[in-house]
């Protein structure tokens, strides 16, 4: 056991070599001329933007994605290079900045362009249209409008996108409305191309759109879950037969351990009654770690390679688990609450199943007091 674990109470481990391994899979299947644009929004979906650029930069990867002008004025800060693009709103009074720190910006429509435009600041943007997601961009209706973009003489547009809703959904249904989502977005840039307009680079498909629409040829596929190896939803069904490894752990440790007797409840609520006596390990993180609330009572953790189920209601700071049938357990042993300790694997996939959510949004809200430590170096970023 390394030194460092000791002083910890709970950390997230991050393996880069999965993360390497991931985006070469992932590179298998893009077409030759696609280029991989990391999407590290949401501190790297949890797992720390900064740490995880750098190593794609080392990898050879230098376009990124992220939400915010914030997000993306700390990845250059700390040293990432190459194309940072802003998925989301800046306000308009901020060019300056997307200016110096040489982002680019979404334009998510005319009125904002002209917004923009109206700094007097040249700045790089790509124009976000609307193919059926109706989120951000115009429409092929609104057509005119994404024309007049092209004039505006701030706003140096070297790229366009779009989203797909449903391209994680295999049914007739959703695999029609992303064709036709496909064939809109095609349309749009036929439109503007045969008008004279140079639309520079084109790009649709985030992860679901790769694994499953595999046979579209862009100049980006923008990737997030996958990069990470995980998939949003348990059942989600892919096309593509990938092997992508979690590049995400997170761990604890036993802070106590004690006793209970027959009928006797534990934790806020008393929601949970014992059987029989009863051995009970506290650990020390809760759900202001971002572990939800609704697993008590119903999640589990790995203790010694064996199942602990998690008992009582989890608190903002710790829960209890229930450890009768682990032999020897004891203070400081090492608790897997996401990933895999022995022949057991918790996957942040049935975490996200028990909370009714996916395992992007259980990622993205990890705490941000849990320390980020990069497997096997033991330093933390
Ligand atoms: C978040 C986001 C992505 C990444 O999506 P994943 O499903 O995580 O790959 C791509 N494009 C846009 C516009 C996004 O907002």
């Amino acid at each position: 056991m390394n030194e460092y674990y000791d002083q910890k109470r709970c950390w997230i481990e991050i393996d880069l070599q999965a993360l390497e391994h991931n985006v070469n899979q992932l590179l298998k299947l893009m077409k030759s001329k696609e280029q991989f644009m990391a999407v590290i929004k949401a501190d790297g979906y949890g797992h720390g933007a900064v740490l995880i650029g750098k190593k794609l930069n080392q990898l050879g990867i230098n376009h990124f994605a992220v939400a915010t002008l914030a997000e993306a004025m700390t990845l250059r800060e700390c040293g990432i290079k190459g194309e940072i693009l802003i998925l989301g709103y800046t306000n308009p009074a901020m060019a300056y900045q997307i200016k110096e720190y040489q982002l680019i910006q979404s334009v998510i429509d005319y009125q904002y362009a002209r917004l923009l435009n109206e700094q007097h600041i040249d700045i790089q943007v790509h124009l976000v249209v609307d193919s059926g997601m109706h989120r951000l961009g115009h429409t092929i209706d609104e057509i005119d409008d994404i024309k007049a973009i092209y004039g505006l003489s701030y706003l140096h547009v070297c790229g366009i996108y779009s989203h797909l809703c449903v391209a994680d959904d295999l049914s007739i249904v959703s695999q029609n409305y992303t064709r036709k989502q496909i064939s809109t977005f095609f349309d749009m840039i036929d439109q503007l191309q045969s008008r004279g307009f140079d639309v520079g680079k084109i790009h649709l498909q985030s992860s679901y759109g790769l694994l499953n629409y595999s046979y579209l040829d862009c100049d980006y596929v923008r990737i997030g879950i996958s990069l990470y190896g995980v998939q949003s939803s348990k059942d989600d069904q892919i096309r593509l037969d990938i092997d992508l490894q979690p590049v995400l752990s997170l761990k604890a440790k036993v802070a106590l351990i004690h006793d209970i007797q027959e009928n006797e409840t534990i934790g806020y609520g008393r929601t949970y009654k014992s059987q029989k006596k009863e051995k009970i390990a506290v650990i020390p993180i809760g759900y202001a770690d971002g572990l939800p609330r609704c697993l008590s009572n119903q999640g589990q953790v790995i203790i010694r390679g064996q199942i602990a189920p998690i008992v009582g209601r989890i608190c903002m700071d710790q829960m209890m688990v229930d450890v009768t049938d682990i032999d020897h357990v004891q203070c400081d042993d090492i608790v897997t609450i996401i990933g895999q300790d022995g022949k057991n694997i918790q996957k942040v996939e049935t975490i996200a199943y028990q909370a009714q959510t996916i395992s992007n949004e259980i990622l993205c809200r990890l705490g941000h007091r849990i320390p980020r430590i990069v497997k096997g170096d033991y330093y933390e970023v």
